[in-house]
């Protein structure tokens, strides 16, 4: 697509003064080694950054070096992820972290297509490292840059679509400030976040103004736009948490899900809510307890957790045993040393509000 030359007129310019005069002072933008960039940018990926800076800070002082973080287990990087979601985040950062120790001699490669290829890096991360750590030229599309590109050139291509796909990145690498790829990176970025935020951006201070196609427009909250509605899948777990004297069992989620390599409770799942008695008295049951005589203590409200795609439906069924399980793959693990496991969100809440 041709840029309206007026449009264009010193875009990369007003954008770069702008963010050298309003940028957050964030950590992962006073370094240019590459694996920082590369932990910040998976962790703020579906993230606020309020939320992904503690969770930023931890790691790179637990694994200052891509190596130390190929070294540790699964289950240290899992907990330390805890509390942050999306866990095949950390699983890919684990996977890749090892790749670059043992293929690449502990560095990234200086190069788009070869990042490409390393596991969780798609095109956005490849071009933020690319850009930021090597400044090679390839533009970063995310959220915020859709946003203010769409806004700023009038785009009404949806930005879920893979024809708007393509627009907005040809344009964002018509765009880009070939001598600064990675301030340019950074601002566009930064701009969408915090100055053409989502609603009610103030476009009064803002030095795109004119000519904003969607402030002359008045067409602000109308862009960007999306075409598909995400449905959303309702899923209900009926958690067991079982005693035997002071412990519980826990189960180390193996199947290819979210929550891979997280620990849980054994869990019985249902389409629809129902009733406890037919969880009690189901053959699934039986079998998780091994027939064995249980009492059970207490059945707990209903706990929702929403991602992007799911809400599930969470209750947990607190029960007592006589004889201890003989299933080898649960943990039985002592209630006072739980924070020892890495737990999804919405088991910690649970335990912590018990
Ligand atoms: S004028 Fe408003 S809509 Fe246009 S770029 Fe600035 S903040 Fe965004």
């Amino acid at each position: 697509m041709p840029i309206r030359k007026q449009y264009n007129n010193d875009f990369s310019k007003i954008i770069i003064k702008w963010y050298n005069a309003n940028k957050r002072d964030l950590p992962w933008r006073n370094t240019k080694d590459p694996y920082l960039i590369w932990l910040s940018e998976i962790i703020l990926q579906q993230t606020r950054v309020d939320q992904g800076l503690p969770y930023y800070l931890a790691f790179a002082k637990k694994f200052p070096r891509v190596k130390k973080l190929a070294t540790a287990s699964e289950d240290k990087v899992l907990k330390l992820w805890q509390g942050l979601g999306y866990y095949s985040r950390a699983r890919n950062l684990h996977t890749t972290a090892k790749q670059i120790t043992q293929h690449h001699n502990e560095k990234f490669p200086a190069d788009y297509n070869e990042l490409l290829k390393l596991k969780g890096i798609g095109s956005y991360t490849a071009a933020a490292i690319a850009s930021l750590a090597f400044e090679l030229p390839h533009a970063v599309v995310d959220g915020n840059v859709y946003r203010l590109l769409s806004r700023y050139f009038g785009i009404k291509e949806a930005t879920d679509s893979t024809e708007g796909k393509k627009k907005f990145s040809k344009l964002a690498n018509q765009l880009i400030d070939k001598k600064n790829p990675g301030t340019f990176n950074q601002a566009v970025m930064e701009f969408g976040a915090i100055q053409c935020k989502p609603v009610n951006p103030d476009c009064n201070v803002c030095p795109l103004q004119n000519p904003c196609y969607a402030f002359s427009e008045k067409q602000v909250s109308k862009l960007p736009v999306k075409s598909k509605k995400i449905a959303v899948k309702s899923r209900y777990f009926n958690y067991l948490v079982i005693h035997y004297k002071n412990s519980i069992y826990l189960n180390k989620r193996t199947a290819n899900d979210i929550w891979k390599g997280l620990y849980g409770f054994p869990l019985i799942e249902t389409k629809n809510k129902i009733d406890e008695t037919e969880i009690l008295s189901s053959a699934e049951l039986k079998t998780i307890l091994e027939k064995n005589k249980f009492h059970v203590r207490a059945v707990s409200k209903y706990y929702k957790h929403i991602l992007s795609h799911q809400q599930l439906n969470a209750r947990f069924i607190e029960i007592e045993i006589t004889k201890p399980l003989l299933n080898k793959s649960l943990v039985k693990a002592k209630l006072n040393q739980l924070e020892k496991y890495a737990l999804p969100r919405l088991v910690e809440r649970y335990i912590s509000e018990r």
